[in-house]
């Protein structure tokens, strides 16, 4: 297959997307700088290409888009992960999710639990540095 051109409107968007990310390498002098420009898009990646690959040029090494996040190492495309969110919130249980997204109940329970986890880091962090209490963060949501 034919190697895409740089100008096709993919790359455009996530040569716009590398400016909002930084090198996530704590030991890269540009570990959280968002400004200089030295992200930029490698390739998609990953089972179906579902991933954006990113390179920091200062330290020279890729990272994936998912990483830190609820979805690192989760082979889902974005649109179907939202798209369970989004059945999940609306009161619809895992098999009626599974149904409507075209997932198994298996998937749709990982999604769950790693959001689950990521929120519960998410609230650990908010208690411990804000010093907020749990029914400030009932509040939040
Ligand atoms: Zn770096």
């Amino acid at each position: 297959m034919a190697r895409k051109a740089k100008n096709e409107p993919y790359h455009q968007m996530m040569k716009l997307r590398a400016t909002t990310l930084f090198c996530p390498y704590e030991d890269c002098i540009d570990h959280k700088n968002r400004a200089n420009g030295n992200i930029i898009f490698v390739r998609k990646y990953g089972t179906g290409e579902t991933q954006n690959l990113f390179k920091c040029t200062t330290c020279k090494r890729t990272f994936s888009e998912r990483r830190g996040t609820p979805l690192f190492e989760c082979h889902l495309p974005d649109e179907k992960v939202y798209q369970i969110l989004k059945c999940l919130s609306e009161g619809n249980g895992i098999r009626a999710t599974s149904r409507i997204v075209g997932v198994s109940k298996d998937t749709v329970g990982s999604i769950i639990n790693r959001i689950g986890d990521h929120m519960e880091d998410v609230a650990a962090t908010l208690m411990t540095n804000y010093h907020l209490d749990e029914c400030q963060l009932d509040e939040l949501w």
